[in-house]
């Protein structure tokens, strides 16, 4: 735990990011093969982001292995993407309107159809990659 900002998170989001990247939803555990769990534990101080990062780990439910990451989610809308990032267009906390930059390992498909219908969805950023849209 102590080493979450150290060489170990680093590798460690490497690891989770990978395996978003592979299995989409849900994930697997590369270890055992079973189903993981995420669980978003504590705040994280981070001025420079206008949303609260939360310290995060993803465990199996099987065996002992675990990643730790830092993570948020945005409600909002795709205001623009191509291949590597998107633009999301929301409000921030306190209520300003907030476009923000993102890497994504989402698929082209589903950028499409929300830029098109400009629905409001919860957006999971891992590491300040989105990796996955809830609802
Ligand atoms: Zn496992």
């Amino acid at each position: 735990m102590t080493d979450f900002y150290g060489t170990s998170y680093k590798k460690n989001m490497r690891i989770l990011i990978d395996m978003w990247k592979k299995t989409g939803e849900p994930m697997i555990c590369p270890q055992c093969g079973g189903s993981m769990t995420i669980v978003q534990i504590e705040p994280v101080q981070d001025i420079e982001n206008a949303y609260v990062p939360y310290r995060t780990v993803v465990e199996c439910n099987s065996c002992s292995f675990k990643v730790e990451a830092e993570s948020f989610t945005i409600l909002g809308s795709i205001k623009d993407f191509d291949a590597e990032h998107v633009e999301i267009g929301s409000w921030s906390p306190s209520g300003s309107r907030v476009l923000s930059k993102y890497k994504h390992i989402l698929s082209y498909d589903l950028l499409k159809e929300l830029k098109k219908t400009g629905e409001l969805v919860e957006f999971l950023i891992v590491d300040k990659q989105v990796v996955q849209v809830i609802g």
